[in-house]
């Protein structure tokens, strides 16, 4: 049995996916539904400059198609750098999400994304963290949690904003910036698995 799978892993070669080596590939990520009428914002993400990336819910009213069928992008302010550049250890917090944040996030890890060959690795505690990385729009019962959280990650220490929620509250509630900084934003709703790994990669400094 185990020379079977060997064979076959031999066979199929290498599937992680090859980002960052070629850049970051055209994915489609959203279903291109064009509505009949398309329909003014209603969440205030387009403007006369265009869309706010990290406003808009990808809900396709106003006919926005580009928008929603391309990776989504990402707003890095500043970078962790030094020794953190090749290593970096992401704790998690969900402040209010409807969990398909969540799900995006988890794929970072999977074999076909696998953060750990970047360097970017899960930790279950906030005081072996360099990086916070939060979904959700902060409700009042996450406030604490989230500053408690930030409070215990050793220095030097990034927050990144992962989707709409986290970015700007969207229609739901508070940005995480109205707790603690943001370094890194990740827009979307969700933001894509590689959308995720480019605002880690930015903050470490890569
Ligand atoms: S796709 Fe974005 S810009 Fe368009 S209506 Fe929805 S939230 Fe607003
Ligand atoms: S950004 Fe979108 S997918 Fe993420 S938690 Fe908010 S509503 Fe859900």
């Amino acid at each position: 049995m185990p020379l079977r799978w060997i064979l076959k892993g031999l066979k199929r070669g290498v599937l992680t996916h090859d980002y960052p080596k070629k850049g970051r590939p055209p994915e489609g990520v959203a279903p291109e539904v064009v509505p009949e009428e398309p329909v003014e914002c209603p969440f205030g993400a387009s403007t006369e400059e265009g869309v706010d990336p990290s406003a808009c819910l990808n809900c396709g009213l106003c006919g926005d198609v580009e928008r929603r069928s391309t990776l989504g992008d990402v707003d890095v302010r500043g970078e962790l750098g030094g020794s953190l550049r090749r290593s970096l250890h992401v704790f998690f917090l969900d402040v209010g999400s409807c969990t398909a944040c969540n799900t995006e996030v988890a794929l970072v890890k999977c074999p076909y994304y696998d953060s750990d060959r970047l360097g970017i690795f899960f930790t279950p505690t906030p005081k072996h963290a360099d990086v916070l990385l939060v979904v959700g729009a902060v409700t009042e019962g996450m406030r604490p949690v989230l500053e408690e959280a930030y409070e215990a990650m050793p220095e030097p220490k990034a927050v990144v904003a992962v989707g709409t929620c986290a970015c700007s509250g969207g229609p739901f509630g508070d940005p995480v910036s109205s707790v603690v900084d943001v370094d890194a934003e990740a827009h979307g709703c969700p933001p894509h698995p590689l959308t995720v790994l480019e605002a880690l990669m930015g903050v470490a400094g890569r």
